[in-house]
Parts: C-alpha cells; sequence; structure tokens
C-alpha cells in the first residue's frame, strides 16, 4: 500500500533485521536514509536495490516537503536511520507529523532499538521505566536533567557515548551516592556485547581501569530507593514526608 513505512534496522547483529522490513525495502519505490552510505552497506549485503535519498537532521524541513509530495502521489516511502528504530533518538519525528497532516498512512515496521534491548537484559524493573535519550552533553545541564530525575519506582534508561560514560558516572554518584545501583549495556547484538551491572561507584572504578572505553552504550538506573539516594536527597525525602503527615 502507498504511504511512509518506518522500519527498524539493525543496532549491530545484521541477522536482527525482520522479513518484513526486507520486504517493505525491496517495494519502497524510494528510501530515505540518516546517511545513505550506511545504508547503502545493509542494501548491498541483503541485494536491495531500492534507490535512496538522504534524510537527516540538515534536510529534515526541506526533504520532508519534497517527499510529503512525492506520497501524496502514491508513493511508498521507506525511512531508515543508521541503525535502530528511527524516531527514537534519530530523525523519523518531523516527516511523520507531515504525514499525518496530510492524510498519508504511516506503518510502524519494528524491529532492533537499543533501549529495549539494554532494558529487557539488564535485570532492572522493566513494568515502569523512563527514557530519556541523551543526556546534556553540557556538565552543568546534564547534572540539572539528573537531579530532576523522578524517584520512584520507575529504572531510567539513557543512551551515552563511550567518551562522557565517566563524566556521567561521576554526575550520577554525586546525585544519588555511590550505592545506586546502575546497569551499563554496552555493543548491543555485536562480538562484544557486554553487560555491567552494579553500584555506580563499583562501575566507575572497573572502567577507570580500562586503557579505553569504546562502544555504543545504553545507560540504566534502577530505580531510586531512599536507601540507595544521597545524604542530600535523604533530607529532601525527609522533608516532603514530613510535609505530607502534616498536610
Ligand atoms: N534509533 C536507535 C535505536 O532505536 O536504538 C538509537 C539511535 S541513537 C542516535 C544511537 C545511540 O543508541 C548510541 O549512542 C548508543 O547510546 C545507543 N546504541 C545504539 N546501538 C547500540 C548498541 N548496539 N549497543 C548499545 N547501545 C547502542
Amino acid at each position: 500500500a502507498p504511504g511512509l513505512y518506518l522500519v527498524a534496522t539493525p543496532i549491530g547483529n545484521l541477522e536482527d533485521i525482520t522479513l518484513r522490513a526486507l520486504r517493505v525495502l525491496r517495494q519502497a519505490d524510494r528510501i530515505a536514509c540518516e546517511d545513505t552510505r550506511q545504508t547503502q552497506k545493509l542494501l548491498n549485503h541483503f541485494e536491495i536495490r531500492t534507490p535512496t535519498v538522504s534524510y537527516h537532521m540538515h534536510n529534515e524541513g526541506s526533504r520532508t516537503e519534497e517527499l510529503i509530495a512525492e506520497l501524496k502521489n502514491g508513493a511508498r516511502i521507506a525511512i531508515v536511520s543508521d541503525a535502530g528504530t528511527p524516531g527514537i533518538a534519530d530523525p523519523g519525528g518531523q516527516i511523520v507529523a507531515a504525514a499525518l497532516a496530510s492524510g498519508v498512512d504511516v506503518f510502524p515496521i519494528p524491529g532492533a532499538n537499543a533501549a529495549i534491548s539494554g532494558l529487557i537484559a539488564s535485570g532492572l524493573n522493566t513494568e515502569r521505566f523512563t527514557f530519556h535519550g541523551f543526556l546534556p552533553a553540557k556538565a552543568g545541564q546534564r547534572k540539572t536533567a539528573l537531579e530532576d530525575l523522578v524517584r520512584g519506582d520507575v529504572t531510567h534508561v539513557f543512551y551515552e557515548a563511550p567518551h562522557r560514560i565517566l563524566d556521567t558516572l561521576a554526575d550520577i554518584e554525586g546525585v544519588f551516592g555511590p550505592n545506586q545501583h546502575i546497569v551499563i549495556a554496552r555493543e548491543l547484538t555485536k562480538m562484544h556485547e557486554e553487560f555491567l551491572r552494579g553500584t555506580v561507584a563499583d562501575l566507575r572504578s572497573q572502567l577507570s581501569a580500562r586503557a579505553s572505553i569504546r562502544g555504543e552504550i545504553v545507560l540504566m538506573l534502577a530505580p531510586t530507593t531512599i536507601e540507595s539516594t544521597s545524604e542530600d536527597k535523604k533530607n529532601t525525602l525527609a522533608a516532603e514526608v514530613s510535609a505530607m503527615m502534616k498536610s
């Protein structure tokens, strides 16, 4: 059927592409890619000859107009990002909104996603979780973002870059205390896939001892309990609790 297809692609292991994704990519009139060279490798591997066009942060606006015009003429356009699910910490949102506003059908073609893959094997509570994408790169903003996290029964899931992970762990320790339980999922679905589970203090010292930290990372924080928070937070919590009791 004509419409916009959001096609998930592998986050490492090429076997994680679905049969449906392969068919949709083959049958599409065009594939709009975050990076055409990156996607071309995937298409070559599966011998898919569909023409590609770039669709990324810097041309999202103009490209959206052009693709919507084609979609209104009955085209089948597939959107892919470099890896994983389009629209999740990746381009896609703008064209979905525009397609819906123009009465074009939008179809999700589900598949690999780093956040969900990390979460399900983390051992943390998967019943309720919050996905935050990337933390701010700037130290001050990152600390505020961490301080603003809602406490309670919720697992927090982040994407993080390997060159920033130690700074972020230091901030987490500062805000939540050394005993905050965290999980780091690195290189998911790849040859060197690794899960590190433990307190932020332990994982910090483990990682600092390494000559280098490479690869892609999903970082997760266990639900924050009173026991695992720093003195400051304990005092705030105590004040909140006593205010609640009074009211
Ligand atoms: N759209 C993608 C998805 O569905 O997961 C995410 C795109 S985002 C720009 C890229 C970030 O996702 C990386 O910096 C890393 O934090 C995380 N990521 C992607 N692939 C990963 C993998 N194989 N292992 C761990 N984290 C990964």
